[in-house]
């Protein structure tokens, strides 16, 4: 939607926007991924005043279904329990759980080594949301919903919509887009401008926000498998001595039992297992996997991301936030980079709607003196956010090394972590509370 058609629009929020002949919103976020988009619903179930607009690059096609955006490509996203929580309180988990497997059990295992580990929802009742430690969706599936959703809300979904540049000012900041190269640049005011643009996003850069980055010198293969048996519901985590690997349940397809794969490696054993026929690949998975989900039969193909831990080293600023992958960005080993967005996100909707909220009980209809972009909201937003993002960033980080090396002083380590989670239950339900996203 352009400039004019959001200007000429009548009696919408559009209308509402313009002032001194520019639109304007309260919230603009720049990146229709899982993090702009999930944001944008908890923003509007949260705060229905707030005017909210979400610009995303892609095009959206007439049915949702078929969403092109990268968030919602062929990989599957193990989602805790904490989140299933979120989306429960969104009124979304109905829907969702129509597209998703539940996991109720998680199966660690250390190849080479006996010991392994479990999380049962069953035993681990305080990790669990109705029985379960978590669900898997297909990030293809998980799209259209999210954008079914938005359309009953009164976001303002402007795509495609290209963000080229954009200033900070007292009352927010101006954001410059264009709905295609060459076309006419359009201009957009907002009182707090929430960056959502991916990992290595330009946006941050012209900012002048850095990252601290850690390089892994790997990357993660990801297929959907096709096996004998029924998973049951069980997640597998196997460390291996190249890197970690999972296989998360799937709903069935046409009677398939299925199972997603997230296998990491380096860059020659990539190139070597990308480049092997079908049968010999799923030979050697079903080597180096073992048979605890039982035979393998088939693998889809596979797509490969390079993987690095990259955090950004301010979240927060007057009229500023950001959220998703430009602000952090994990091995995705323990399935948390998602998980701990959308917990960011609930928080920075729920902090906003509180300073509204108040506003209304002090009679102001709208959202209109104190702006969602007020640095003590923001800062308020960010201390309570820091402790969580420092426990989850340092899990997923330090756990891949651990487990992949050959050294002998961490393997006993290891062996003797997994032993501890096996025997100790306070270590093992703080371990499973925070892997559920439940600990706060
Ligand atoms: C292999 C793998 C497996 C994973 N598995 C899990 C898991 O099981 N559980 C879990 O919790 N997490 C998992 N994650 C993490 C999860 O995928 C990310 O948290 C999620 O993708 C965050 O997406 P995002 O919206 O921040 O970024 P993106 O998906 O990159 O979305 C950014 C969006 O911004 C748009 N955009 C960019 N620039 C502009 C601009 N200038 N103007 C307008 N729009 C713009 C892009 O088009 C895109 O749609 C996994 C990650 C990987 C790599």
């Amino acid at each position: 939607m352009s400039e004019q058609d959001l200007m000429k629009n009548d009696g919408g929020v559009a209308d509402a926007n313009v002032t001194h002949g520019e639109v304007q919103t309260d919230v603009a976020i720049v990146g229709g991924g899982m993090a702009g988009a999930s944001l944008a619903l908890l923003l509007s179930h949260h705060c229905r005043a707030l005017r909210v607009c979400l610009l995303e690059r892609h095009g959206l096609p007439e049915s949702s279904a078929s969403l092109q955006l990268p968030s919602f490509d062929t990989r599957a996203t193990a989602i805790a329990a904490g989140s299933l929580r979120i989306f429960e309180t969104l009124g979304l988990w109905s829907q969702l759980r129509e597209f998703a497997a539940p996991i109720r059990r998680v199966q660690v295992s250390d190849r080479g080594h006996s010991l392994g580990a479990s999380l049962d929802a069953a035993i681990d009742g305080a990790a669990s949301v109705n029985g379960m430690l978590g669900a898997v969706i297909e990030n293809a599936a998980l799209g259209p919903l999210l954008y079914r959703a938005l359309e009953q809300t009164s976001v303002e979904v402007v795509a495609p919509a290209e963000v080229s540049s954009v200033q900070m000012t007292a009352a927010g900041a101006v954001l410059n887009w264009r709905s295609e190269p060459g076309a006419a640049a359009q201009t957009l005011r907002t009182r707090l401008l929430v960056v959502a643009d991916g990992v290595a996003s330009p946006l941050c850069r012209q900012l002048g926000i850095g990252v601290s980055e850690v390089d892994y010198h790997q990357h993660a293969l990801v297929t959907t498998v096709g096996l004998q048996r029924d998973h049951n519901g069980v997640a597998f985590e196997r460390f291996t001595e190249n890197g970690p690997m999972a296989l998360l349940p799937l709903p069935r397809r046409d009677g398939t039992h299925r199972a997603a794969l997230v296998w990491t490696c380096d860059g020659e054993e990539r190139e070597r297992l990308a480049s092997l026929p079908e049968a010999e690949f799923v030979r050697h998975l079903q080597q180096v996997f073992g048979w605890r989900a039982g035979r393998i039969l088939r693998a889809g193909q596979l797509q490969g991301y390079p993987l690095k831990l990259s955090v950004a080293r301010e979240q927060v600023r007057r009229g500023l936030a950001l959220v998703g992958n430009c602000a952090h960005f994990l091995h995705p080993v323990a399935g948390q980079g998602f998980n701990l967005t959308l917990r960011d996100c609930d928080v920075l909707a729920r902090t906003i709607a509180r300073a509204v909220t108040r506003e209304e009980a002090e009679n102001r209809s709208d959202c209109g003196q104190s702006s969602p972009g007020e640095l003590d909201l923001l800062q308020a937003y960010w201390r309570d956010r820091q402790h969580d993002q420092q426990l989850t960033i340092g899990f997923s980080d330090r756990i891949p090394p651990l487990f992949s090396s050959r050294n002998l002083l961490l393997s006993a380590l290891r062996q003797a972590g997994l032993l501890g989670l096996t025997l100790v239950p306070s270590l093992r339900s703080g371990f499973a509370r925070q892997a559920a996203g439940l600990a706060l």
